[in-house]
């Protein structure tokens, strides 16, 4: 027999951001509700909200907002007419800063989890079969186990490690380590330009170091268009972030604390000596510990789960979302994703339009889009015009002194409608919200274009950029 108080209408693994949404809007929808996640802080302590509120979006965000004001006084005060005598950055204050957001947020999360009576469990959570699940909890070592109509799996994902450069955490690092630093490395280098290695190379390049990394594409940001890439290259590289594309590393050898790299560009043997390496090429679905076989739940030839277009995976009443099923490893994504399953469990309609996701990448100036690249229209042979729209030309943008980036729209040439937007400049994480309303209401771009955008603003871009579709921006 088991306890009552055990038997659950749904059990979530895993309290990130896919995790603990779902639970919220499981329990909003009168279900009984329990939540499990094994996540412990530096102090050994369980603390909620996953990658993404421990070592992830929160304190990387945290670290480039801090950064960015250093770099503002370093490089732009001065024509502000702000004079700042010696400028002294105090590392260990800002990780403590970082570290203060990081705790209020994941309180935040266990009140919410509390006030919707979610049951959570602080432990590690196993399949036993496709509808229990063992609890275990690794401070007293006690094990329960959970009954459920229906298990969601929301165990997100873990950073790759490759042979040739294993994460030591003292001189070699991951995401993790690379946010933890207490002082500013002189040299450091970094594996892989995609979005963690942008972001991680702009907080310590603006704090001082000289950052070199190191992709072995030949282009980097593939998904993104190729124009913003473009640009944003020339950008970054003027800043300080060294960027050697086609570089493969063929091996890492530290010694006397140092990271000594050996890689290749273009055929040309070359070398590198660095005081930190970050290791940032991609990330994995974190099944481990899970005991997937007890629920005979399925994972393709990646490690991530299997699921249908309803996240239903191979065991009927299992269901998985966020990163542990790959796709676009974001944390809205994830939380989208929670809320449409514990809709679906609750006998409603769940649809999500994966198009318009929008992506951001928080260097300065920032890079954001939704919905098709150039190139993904020009493959698949969809008729398109472009309107493009350059900050430098907004009112706002030269107020604020960021001038650099642009709007790009691309429309479908026959409808209108709003095929995809690119970004780069000043806040256009923010920005990238409009196009993904406009996105989703199935607006063209002449709607837009007659839509009044505040002014000063730097929305008029987007306003300016959809006047350009049909050739009559006006301020430029
Ligand atoms: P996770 O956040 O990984 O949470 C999974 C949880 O499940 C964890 O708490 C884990 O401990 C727990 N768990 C795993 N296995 C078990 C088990 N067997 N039992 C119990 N608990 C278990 N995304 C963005 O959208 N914007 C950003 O700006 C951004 N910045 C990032 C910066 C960095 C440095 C990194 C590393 C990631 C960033 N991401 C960002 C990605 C984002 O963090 C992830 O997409 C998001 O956290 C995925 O959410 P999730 O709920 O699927 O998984
Ligand atoms: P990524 O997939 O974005 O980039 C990895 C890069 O490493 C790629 O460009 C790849 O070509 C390169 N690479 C792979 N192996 C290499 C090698 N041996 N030598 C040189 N280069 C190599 O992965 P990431 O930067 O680790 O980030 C992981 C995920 O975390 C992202 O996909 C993203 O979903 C998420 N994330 C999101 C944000 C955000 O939304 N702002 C921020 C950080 C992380």
């Amino acid at each position: 027999m088991s306890d009552k108080n055990k038997e659950y209408d749904v059990v979530v693994i895993g309290a990130g951001p896919a995790g603990y949404v779902c639970a919220i809007r499981c329990s909003q929808l009168g279900m009984k509700v329990a939540c499990v996640d094994s996540w412990v802080n530096a102090k050994g302590k369980p603390t909620l909200g996953g990658t993404c509120l421990n070592v992830g979006c929160i304190p990387s965000k945290a670290l480039l907002d801090s950064s960015h004001h250093v770099q503002f006084i370093k490089e732009n005060a001065n024509e502000h007419g702000i004079k700042v005598g010696n400028l002294e950055v105090d590392v260990p204050a800002m990780q403590k800063r970082k570290d203060k957001v990081v705790q209020i947020l994941t309180g935040g999360v266990a009140s919410l989890l509390k006030k919707n009576k979610v049951d959570m469990y602080s432990a590690m959570a196993s399949f036993t079969s496709q509808q229990t699940i063992k609890v275990q909890n690794a401070a007293d070592q006690l094990s329960e186990i959970l009954h459920a109509k229906h298990i969601v799996i929301a165990s997100g994902s873990i950073p790759i490690d490759i042979p040739i450069s294993k994460v030591d955490n003292k001189t070699i690092l991951d995401s993790t380590g690379a946010l933890a630093l207490q002082e500013v490395p002189k040299r450091l280098g970094i594996i892989g330009a995609g979005v963690i290695g942008l972001e991680m190379g702009s907080v310590w390049n603006r704090l001082g170091s000289d950052v070199v990394v190191l992709e072995a594409m030949p282009d980097f940001l593939p998904t993104a268009d190729k124009t913003i890439t473009k640009e944003a290259h020339k950008i970054l590289n003027k800043q300080g972030l060294d960027i050697r594309l086609n570089s493969l590393v063929k091996n890492v050898t530290v010694n006397n604390g140092k990271a000594l790299i050996k890689y290749e560009t273009d055929g040309e043997e070359k070398s590198l000596e660095v005081d930190k390496l970050i290791v940032a090429v991609g990330r994995k679905a974190n099944t481990e510990g899970l005991d997937l076989k007890s629920a005979n739940v399925k994972t393709d030839e990646n490690g991530f789960i299997e699921t249908n277009n309803q996240w239903q995976t191979s065991s009927q009443n299992v269901y998985a979302i966020g990163d542990v099923i790959g796709g676009a490893m974001l944390a809205h994504k994830g939380s989208e994703e929670g809320i449409a399953v514990a809709e679906l469990l609750a006998g409603q309609h769940a649809v999500m339009n994966h198009n318009s996701i929008p992506w951001v990448i928080y260097t300065w100036p920032e890079i954001a889009w939704a919905g098709k690249t150039e190139q993904e229209c020009k493959d698949s042979g969809i008729k398109y015009r472009i309107g493009t729209f350059p900050f430098m030309a907004l009112g706002r943008a030269r107020a604020m002194g960021d001038t650099e980036g642009m709007f790009k729209i691309i429309a479908d040439k026959d409808s209108d409608r709003i095929l995809g937007v690119h970004l780069l400049g000043p806040n256009a994480s923010e920005l990238i919200s409009e196009a993904v309303v406009a996105m989703e209401s199935d607006i063209t771009t002449e709607d837009l274009a007659r839509t009044i955008h505040a002014h000063p603003s730097l929305a008029e871009g987007m306003h300016e950029a959809a006047l350009a579709v049909d050739e009559r921006a006006v301020h430029i």
